[in-house]
Parts: structure tokens; sequence; C-alpha cells
């Protein structure tokens, strides 16, 4: 939460209690650093608790943190009743953007929800329609990114996914193998790595 936030549940306190210590030096501010690390939501709904329990003292930090711990809202996971193959039930998928910076290429990855199933739907963010903490955050969809036939590549490649090929198979082998040779078997103390060729 925020820090308007954490004052807003410390006042809660100060006018729901009876009684509390928030004129003594320095006890305001740890109540305000200890709440600020948990959501204003779950915090509010403690404070509910320890006020219809005991409303004469300002509940310690430590109860208050107890009674967020024990009432987390129930996660709930979302599942497809069908496959999609667009994400294979991922919800999403990963898009790699190169960003030049002077000499050297950045490499970023974004995720994009795919708006054709419902764990897809379930990953749509956009920080900017959010009530409270605002924020520039968005998971935007695929479809913004990938047209029609974009997406059907995408949905023909995860319905027939790649099978390798002997002669595939037999590469790889090679390279591999070639790889194991190269390295090192056996160096005994103060042999020099100099004195092998590098393989690459
Ligand atoms: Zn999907």
């Amino acid at each position: 939460m925020t820090q308007t936030e954490a004052n807003r549940i410390i006042d809660r306190l100060t006018y729901g209690c009876n009684w509390n210590r928030f004129d003594e030096p320095g006890v305001q501010a740890e109540y305000q650093r200890a709440l600020m690390k948990y959501g204003y939501e779950q915090m509010n709904r403690a404070v509910d608790i320890a006020l219809e329990t005991d409303s004469k003292n300002v509940p310690p930090i430590s109860a208050l943190i107890k009674i967020c711990k024990e009432n987390r809202p129930p996660s709930f996971e979302v599942h497809n009743d069908t496959h999609c193959d667009v994400c294979n039930d991922k919800g999403y998928i990963l898009q790699t953007e190169h960003v030049k910076n002077g000499d050297t290429v950045l490499q970023y990855e974004y995720v994009l929800y795919c708006p054709f199933c419902r764990v897809g739907q379930a990953q749509a963010y956009n920080g900017n329609n959010r009530k409270d903490h605002k924020c520039n955050a968005v998971c935007e969809p695929l479809t913004k990114y990938y047209d029609e036939r974009a997406i059907s590549e995408i949905r023909y490649a995860n319905n027939h996914p790649h099978i390798m090929t002997d002669e595939e198979k037999e590469t790889l082998r090679k390279k591999l193998t070639r790889i194991g040779l190269r390295m090192p078997i056996a160096l005994d103390r103060g042999d020099a790595w100099e004195a092998e060729t590098c393989p690459f």
C-alpha cells in the first residue's frame, strides 16, 4: 500500500480504539513502515477483524500481520475447458524484442496474453484502469502484435509439433559429441589451461 493508505489505516486505528501510542516518538512511523509491506485491502480487512475482537487498544503490529497472514483471500486457478492451440493453455506467449543501445543490442522479452481462452483472459492487466495503485504496467493481448495469418501459423505449429528427423538427430548428436571431445577430460593440478587449444 502507499503511505497515504497506511496513514488511512492508522487513522482507522486511532479513531476506532480507545487507546493508542501514536503520539509517542517513532510509533506512527514504525506502524507506517510495517503496514506498507502489505496490501491496503488485506490490511483493512485485518483491522476489521482486530477491532471486532478488541477495540480498546490499538493492536500491535505483530497481531495485524498475523491476522493478515491467516486471512489471505483464497486464490483460485483458471483452467481451460478445451485446449487452446494458440497458447497451449499457458495463457500467454513471449515476444522477444531487440533494442539497440549504442553498440550493443539488448534483448527484452514481453508477455502478451492470449485473448482466445480463459487462462489467457485471466492474464489481462492494465495498471491504468485500476482505481487504486494506478501504474503503467500493462499486459497486452497478442492480437495487438500478431495478425490473423500469424495467429493461424501459431495454431498450426502447436497442432503439429516438430518431430526431429533421423538426419537432424544425427547432426545434433555430432555437435554434442564434438563439444564433449573438446572438453578437457582431466588436468593435473598445475596444468595450465593455456596449454590447451581453446575449442571455442
Ligand atoms: Zn490461449
